[in-house]
C-alpha cells in the first residue's frame, strides 16, 4: 500500500514530510508536521532530518532550503507554483525601490527567492501586522500582495507603497457569497484570510491566518463558521472539531498549485529523490537576512 511505502521510505531516507493547510487531504494525513507559512518555516528550522519532503507550492520549499541549507528540501511537483509570488519580479521591486528612495522593503513570504533577497524583511499573513508595527520612519513598500497590505495598512495606521499582486483563489471570495450563508445562518462567525479583499475582510469577525483561526474558532464559543480561505483548511477543522459546522464561501475556494501534489508524488519524490530546491549560493543567504528578521517577530 502507497502509505506504507512512503512510510517506510521516510523512515530509511530519515525525512520528514511538511503539509501547508491547503493540500489535499491524503496528504496532509500522511504529513509530520501541518500547518501554515510561518509554522512550516519554523519547523523546517526546528526538526532533525536529512531530508525534507515539502508538500506545498515552490516559495515554500525555496523557504525552507533557505533555512535549512544542510537539509535536502524536495518539492513533489516541479511546477507547484504560486501565481501571487510570480506576480512581482526584482525587476519590479527595484524600480518600486527607485521611486521611493530609502524606504524599508517588506516582502509577503509568498514571494520568490530573489524578491526576498531583494527585500529588507519577510513576513507572512500571521505576522505582517507586527513586522509592519515594528517599523518607524521610513517609506514602507510593500509587496506583492495588494489585499494583504492594504490590510495592514488599515490595522496599523501606516502608509504603505503597495505592489498589484493578488491570489487568484482568495481575490474571487465575494461579498454575496458570504452574506447568502450569514443570511441563512445568522449565528455563523465569517472568518476570513487577509489575502482576501478589503469589502469581504470589512464584513468578517476574524481576519487571520490559517493557523491563528484554530484560535479565534476555540475562543468565539460558536458553533457554525463560515471559512473564507482556500478549501483545504476545511479538512484539518472538521478533523480537529467533528461537534462544529463549517462552510465554505463557495466551493470553488481551490488553488489548483496547491492540489498537484498527490501521495504518489509524495512517493516518488521519496523514491528519486526529486525535485531537489536549489538556489544561486548569492540569493540563498542574501534571503536567509530577509527570513531572519521575520523570524523575529513570531
Ligand atoms: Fe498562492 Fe493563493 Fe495558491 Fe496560496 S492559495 S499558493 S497565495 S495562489
Amino acid at each position: 500500500m502507497i502509505i506504507d511505502k512512503i512510510k517506510k521510505l521516510k523512515e530509511q531516507r530519515n525525512a520528514v514530510i511538511l503539509a501547508h493547510n491547503y493540500q489535499i487531504p491524503e496528504v496532509q494525513d500522511i504529513a509530520d508536521h501541518t500547518g501554515d507559512s510561518l509554522e512550516l518555516a519554523r519547523k523546517a528550522t526546528q526538526i532533525d532530518c536529512d531530508v525534507i519532503v515539502f508538500c506545498g507550492v515552490r516559495f515554500m520549499g525555496e523557504t525552507a532550503h533557505i533555512l535549512s541549507p544542510e537539509k535536502t528540501v524536495l518539492l513533489p511537483e516541479p511546477d507547484a507554483g504560486c501565481p501571487l509570488a510570480d506576480m512581482v519580479d526584482v525587476e519590479e521591486l527595484r524600480e518600486m525601490k527607485d521611486n521611493n528612495p530609502g524606504a524599508t522593503t517588506i516582502c509577503y513570504v509568498n514571494s520568490s527567492a530573489e524578491v526576498k533577497a531583494e527585500s529588507d524583511i519577510c513576513c507572512t499573513s500571521a505576522n505582517a501586522v507586527k513586522v509592519v508595527s515594528s517599523l518607524n520612519g521610513s517609506p514602507i513598500i510593500f509587496v506583492p500582495c495588494r489585499h494583504l497590505g492594504g490590510y495592514v495598512q488599515k490595522v496599523t495606521g501606516k502608509n504603505l507603497v503597495l505592489a498589484r499582486g493578488f491570489c487568484p483563489t482568495h481575490h474571487h471570495i465575494s461579498t454575496d457569497q458570504i452574506l447568502k450563508l450569514k443570511n441563512d445562518m445568522p449565528d455563523a462567525k465569517v472568518l476570513v484570510h487577509p489575502e482576501c479583499t478589503t469589502e469581504v475582510i470589512d464584513i468578517a469577525d476574524y481576519v487571520c491566518s490559517t493557523s491563528q483561526m484554530f484560535k479565534a474558532i476555540e475562543e468565539s464559543g460558536a458553533r457554525r463558521f463560515i471559512v473564507g480561505t482556500e478549501n483545504g483548511l476545511l479538512h484539518p477543522l472538521r478533523k480537529r472539531y467533528p461537534e462544529l459546522e463549517f462552510f465554505p464561501p463557495s466551493e470553488d475556494c481551490v488553488c489548483p498549485n496547491m492540489k498537484k501534489i498527490t501521495l504518489e508524488k509524495v512517493l516518488i519524490s521519496l523514491e528519486t529523490m526529486e525535485y531537489k530546491i536549489q538556489l544561486d549560493p548569492d540569493v540563498r543567504q542574501r534571503a536567509l537576512g530577509s527570513l531572519e528578521r521575520m523570524l523575529l517577530h513570531v
